[in-house]
């Protein structure tokens, strides 16, 4: 193999995404409720699966719960299901002990918007 690094500079506007795009890189997380139906997607769905394009920004807690989860040379990622949201989303998984199931979006360690979840703290236990 021939191993060559190729750099390439470009910018994305975050369009329609820009409420998601601005709350990701704080460690927020902003999704959108269906006008028609009220199902809350996140990430967000220009259109619902009931077929509406018509939609508003909501809040979101942040926490989630690792449904599924793998590990490769460049990090773990899980399956997880947003509180609040109807669908999933795939992110990576800081400081994940095998145990743990229970994180919350934290902010990216740079501007790059992206999806990484960190444990939550442990409850204690009598
Ligand atoms: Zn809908």
């Amino acid at each position: 193999m021939i191993s060559y690094e190729l750099a390439l500079p470009y910018s994305l506007e975050p369009g329609w995404l820009a409420p998601y795009v601005e709350a990701l890189q704080k460690g927020r997380a902003m999704g959108r409720s269906c006008s028609k139906c009220g199902s809350v997607s996140f990430p967000p769905q220009r259109r619902c699966q009931c077929g509406s394009g018509e939609a508003q920004w909501v809040r979101l807690s942040g926490k989630a719960s690792v449904l599924l989860r793998t590990h490769g040379s460049d990090g773990t990622f899980g399956l997880v299901q947003f509180e609040g949201a109807t669908n999933k989303a795939v992110t990576r998984l800081e400081g994940f002990a095998s145990e743990i199931t229970d994180g919350h979006l934290i902010a990216p360690p740079s501007d790059v918007p992206a999806l990484i979840l960190a444990p939550s703290k442990s409850r204690s236990t009598p």
